[in-house]
This record gives C-alpha cells, sequence and structure tokens, in this order.
C-alpha cells in the first residue's frame, strides 16, 4: 500500500472521529498518506452516521459525486464504514453499486486485510458484526472486547487537529434501546474495555503531550468491566486515570441519567484532573414522552440528579441533548422541555429534530405524525430559552477569572487567515492574535495573546460575553507548556 493516498471523512459524533482516528492510524502503518483531495485519492473512506436521515442522505450524496472519479479511476477503492454501513449495506450496494468496501464500526480493524483482498480479487469487500450477542451481561460481555485500539499504536493525538486533546473510548454499543435510536443495532451490544489498556492509552497519550482526555462510551458511567476477578467501575476507572502524572484534564461523555451513581460525583469533586462538567441528555421534559421514547427515568429523577450534582460538585456546569416532535409530542408536552430547560440552566443544549430511523423501536410502533414545520417551531423555541438563559449565566462571570487551557486560534482568527493567504494580503495582527481556551467547566474563552500560550494552562479576566463564548484578557500563567507535536488531519463534517 506504500506510496497510495487515502482521504477520509468523519459524520456525526465523537465516536466516529475517534474510529476514523484510530483507521487513520492503522493505514499510515500500512504506508498510505492522508491527501485533503478526494477525488484524486487512491482510497476514500466515508465514516457515516446513522441518527438521522439527514446524515445518511448526505453521505450517499457525498458517494454520488464520486461514481465520476471512480469511472476515471478504476482502481479506486470507495469505502463506506460506519453505522450506515452496518445499518444499510443493501441500500449501500443498490444505490451505489461503484463502492467497494463496507464495513460495520465494530469491525474497523479488518479494513487493511480488506483492502488488500480488493485490490487482488477487485471484488467487493464486506464486514458486519450483525451477530452479536446479548444474552451475556455487560460484565461477561466485556471480556470479548473486541479493540480496534489495542491494533493503534501509530494513532496520533488529537481532536480536530488538536494535540492537546484526545478521545479515549473505555465502551462500545448499547443496551438501552431508547426507541428512537438506531444505535444499539449499528454499534452492538454495550461492552467496556479492559481498564489497564485504558490507563496505558492514557498514558502514552500524555507521555505524547496529551494534556486533556475525554473518555467515550454511549452510556459511559455504566463502563464495568474485570481486573483480578473485582469489578472495575466508571468511579474507579477516573480514579486510576486521575493517577497519571501530567494529565491536566479529565473528562467523559456522554452519561445516561437513569445509571448514574453518587460515587461519579464524589471522583468528579475529589479528583485533580476531573473537570466539572456533565453531558447529561434528557431527551425531553415530558414523562409521556419519556416513557414513549422508552427512556429510564422520569423528569423528577432528572430533576433531583441535576440538583445532586450541583450540591456535590461545586461549580459544575450541565449540557442536555433534547428531542423535538417525537412522535405523538403535544404542545403541552414541549412546553414541559421549556420549562424543564429554565429548571435545570444548562451551560448549552443540543437540540434535535426527531427524524425516524428504519429499524428502531418507534419505526414500527409509534408515527412520526409532528408536522416538520411545528417541530421546526419547536426547535427555534427551545434555542431562544437556551439563548437568554445562557447569555444571563454568562454575564454573571463577567469580572472574574478563570482558568483556561489554551488551545490555539479562534476560528474567526483562522477563517481571516485563510482568506487573506488566499487573497494574498497580509494578515491582521489584531485577528491572528486571538486565542481560544476552555474552561474546566467547558466554556469556551476567546481573548488576545501569544501563539507560545498555546498548550499552556493560563488566567483569563472576563469582560465580556456571548450566549456561546466568553471574552476576556490574559490574567497569569498557571501551568505548564507543552509540545505540539504533528497531528493526523482528518475531516469531518
Ligand atoms: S442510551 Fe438510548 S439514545 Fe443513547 S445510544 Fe443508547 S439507545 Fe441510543
Amino acid at each position: 500500500m506504500a506510496g497510495k493516498r487515502l482521504y477520509i471523512e468523519t459524520m456525526g459524533c465523537q465516536m466516529n472521529v475517534l474510529d476514523s482516528e484510530l483507521v487513520v492510524g492503522q493505514l499510515l502503518g500500512k504506508g498510505f498518506s492522508l491527501t485533503n483531495e478526494m477525488t484524486t485519492a487512491d482510497l476514500v473512506l466515508l465514516n457515516t452516521c446513522s441518527v438521522r436521515d439527514h446524515a445518511e442522505a448526505k453521505a450517499l450524496s457525498r458517494l454520488g459525486s464520486l461514481k465520476k472519479p471512480k469511472n476515471a479511476n478504476p482502481d479506486m477503492i470507495v469505502g463506506v464504514i460506519g453505522c450506515m454501513a452496518e445499518r444499510d449495506p443493501d441500500g449501500i450496494t443498490l444505490k451505489m453499486p461503484h463502492v467497494d468496501l463496507i464495513c460495520g464500526p465494530g469491525e474497523l480493524n479488518k479494513i487493511p486485510a480488506m483492502i488488500d483482498e480488493i485490490e487482488e480479487t477487485r471484488e467487493r469487500s464486506v464486514a458486519l458484526s450483525q451477530s452479536l450477542s446479548r444474552r451475556s451481561t455487560p460484565l461477561e460481555r466485556a471480556n470479548e472486547y473486541d479493540s480496534v485500539e489495542a491494533l493503534d499504536l501509530s494513532r496520533s493525538a488529537g481532536i480536530d487537529g488538536n494535540p492537546l486533546q484526545a478521545y479515549v473510548r473505555v465502551q462500545r454499543g448499547c443496551d438501552k434501546f431508547c426507541t428512537f435510536c438506531v444505535v444499539p443495532f449499528t454499534r452492538g451490544a454495550e461492552r467496556s474495555r479492559p481498564p489497564q489498556l485504558i490507563v496505558d492509552e492514557c498514558r502514552m497519550l500524555v507521555d505524547r503531550g496529551v494534556k486533556e482526555i475525554t473518555l467515550l462510551g454511549q452510556t459511559v458511567n455504566s463502563y464495568v468491566n474485570q481486573d483480578d476477578g473485582k469489578a472495575v467501575r466508571f468511579a474507579e476507572l477516573l480514579e486510576r486515570i486521575d493517577a497519571i502524572a501530567g494529565l491536566e484534564r479529565l473528562r467523559f461523555v456522554t452519561s445516561y441519567p437513569g445509571d448514574f451513581t453518587d460515587d461519579i460525583f464524589h471522583a468528579m469533586r475529589d479528583l485533580r484532573t476531573a473537570c466539572e462538567y456533565l453531558h447529561l441528555p434528557v431527551q425531553s421534559g415530558s414523562d409521556p414522552v419519556l416513557k414513549r421514547m422508552r427512556r429510564q427515568y422520569s423528569v423528577g429523577q432528572y430533576i433531583d440528579l441535576v440538583d445532586k450534582a450541583r450540591d456535590i460538585v461545586p461549580g459544575i456546569t450541565l449540557a442536555s441533548d433534547f428531542i423535538v416532535g417525537f412522535c405523538g409530542e403535544t404542545d403541552e408536552e414541549h412546553a414541559e422541555s421549556l420549562k424543564l430547560i429554565e429548571r435545570c440552566t444548562f451551560k448549552n443544549i443540543f437540540v434535535f429534530k426527531y427524524s425516524e430511523r428504519p429499524g428502531t423501536v418507534a419505526a414500527k410502533r409509534v408515527t412520526d405524525d409532528v408536522p416538520d414545520d411545528v417541530k421546526r417551531r419547536r426547535n427555534m423555541e427551545m434555542l431562544q430559552v437556551q439563548e437568554n438563559i445562557a447569555i444571563q449565566t454568562n454575564r454573571g462571570l463577567i469580572g472574574q477569572t478563570v482558568q483556561v487551557l489554551v488551545e490555539g486560534y479562534s476560528k474567526r482568527a483562522i477563517k481571516a487567515q485563510v482568506a487573506e493567504t488566499e487573497r494574498g494580503q497580509e494578515i491582521s495582527s489584531e485577528v491572528t492574535g486571538q486565542l481560544v481556551g476552555r474552561t474546566r467547566t467547558d466554556r469556551i474563552v476567546v481573548f488576545s495573546g501569544e501563539t507560545d500560550l498555546v498548550g499552556r494552562l493560563i488566567d483569563v479576566q472576563i469582560s465580556g460575553a456571548t450566549a456561546l463564548t466568553l471574552h476576556g484578557e490574559v490574567a497569569g500563567a498557571s501551568g505548564s507548556s507543552c509540545g505540539t507535536g504533528g497531528l493526523v488531519s482528518i475531516n469531518v463534517s
């Protein structure tokens, strides 16, 4: 495979971003190099998402645009990996017969061998994990964890190209079967990785300069595996990772409200690296809707959990996910969600318009009966309520000094840099000097500063605020710097 160029595009969630990193790591080890030119690459991989109809339509459109280049260069290998590959392999081959490789998210370690096979036979290669058994318990299944990560010693650290931050998977799959969700079908049963492998990987990343690690799992707080015959649960895993010297910050996503235990809050309060931020998707503020979604908690239980988080972990911020327009959702039920947003004062929320996914319980048993314009209106209303809350909360921070990990240039500065370089103009130092950092509570702070601050923990005094961003001035350094080594760039959309 030496000398061949790989183009990879990633759609969807952080799980997919990490999966792409792992695939890239394996293929770089096989002699591929990365390219940003899709149409002239030797291997094109689309890492797909099935959570919404829109994401699948986008993947199909990208695949459609590859027909011409593939005709011009029949040796080009076109691959679909990730959730859509697992969910609908037949649909993909029917609509896009030029696809050579189809690989589900649980089979990614087979990709190098699949490419060898395609080059040899010129036949399509398919790897899916459709028969993952759920008869055993999560603890028993953890012993069968099929680790793509273990193969990946050549992986570069970095989230979205940032060498200071990295994702580490602790768990695959999900056992919850929320009625709207396709994940249990595409990513299979819940399996947790052995704790020692996770700790070793975190240590390796910290040795490479990573300061902040985000642990990933579909329901990360239900993590369980065995060590020396003893069950290791999530709070203990956090404790073991926290002991790694040089690690500054530890985060985790996504937590399932129904499984959250107090020991995790205690770990968040007591551990040096555990950040005071929790992403806790609720999906709806109405009990009947939660029931139809088969979320295994009530609104009251969710509120109790939020209150407990604030009682135990001082200064914690919370984020949540909502679905608007789920089957049968009435205006009154939607109003309950707005009330919950007001009650919980989230730092931010992610709102999704319900989109029916084939194969899910909701697709089989309930009707997607909320008109699209109503979903759109509810979506806007929700974002408006949240925006008002976020502006007020953020304004309350003006005058305070916060510690940030400096991540790099702000998006605005990068855009200006690209545009002005393309126009052959000099870049204004006022814009390029705009750095961006993140607080332990996951707030974004933009401020002026020199590049040598990147990778450092510094104090910034807040002088302005919008709903999503804080602005401030450097008040002082509070930590060590770190190297910014080479990166693997992955196209994320
Ligand atoms: S908890 Fe529910 S929404 Fe989350 S991945 Fe599992 S089934 Fe999907």
